[in-house]
């Protein structure tokens, strides 16, 4: 009897098990915790564990996705942008418009403290490097040949970027 009782509980507790594990990550994410001053912050070594290799060449070593690749340079759903390395929301669906460079771009950022600034002088060209403010993960960069309100243009990897439905 004892044994008949194992043989049904083993897959039992597996179902168990694995129901408990998809209710902790729901959506199969697993960010990194930032610290006490709020910043996520981790070796070259943690990150390459958890991005792919793409998202770790453009995300941590400033790398640039091919133009019209990305997931989201034609993507028009209504919702948040976030970032692929810690999850903090960076871009709004409401402030994405089409600028056909084949990059997903933006008017501005969801709120002025999401991403850093930096000049990057690479390649022979200054331009305005943009990272995110928690992980300080690459992002891309802003110009200033945007569309109306702000005349800016966040040109933005979409591979540094997750989307979040409203
Ligand atoms: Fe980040």
């Amino acid at each position: 009897m004892d044994t008949m009782k194992a043989i049904w509980m083993a897959p039992l507790a597996g179902l168990v098990l694995g129901c408990a594990a998809s209710t902790a990550s729901p959506l199969g994410d697993d960010f990194p915790k930032p610290g006490p001053d709020g910043k996520v912050r981790l070796t070259e070594e943690e990150w390459k564990r958890r991005l792919t290799p793409e998202q770790f060449r453009v995300l941590r070593r400033k790398g640039t996705e091919r133009a019209f690749t990305g997931a989201y340079w034609n993507h028009h759903e209504k919702g948040t942008y976030i970032c692929a390395g810690c999850g903090l929301p960076l871009f709004s669906s409401k402030d994405k418009f089409d600028s056909g460079t084949g990059w997903p771009s933006f008017t501005k950022p969801i709120n002025p403290k999401a991403v850093g600034e930096e000049t990057d002088r690479s390649l022979g060209m200054v331009r305005i490097e943009v990272h995110c403010s928690r992980c300080n993960g690459h992002l891309g960069h802003v110009f200033d040949d945007g569309p109306k309100p702000t005349g800016l243009r966040y040109c933005i990897n979409s591979v540094c970027l997750k989307f979040r439905k409203s």
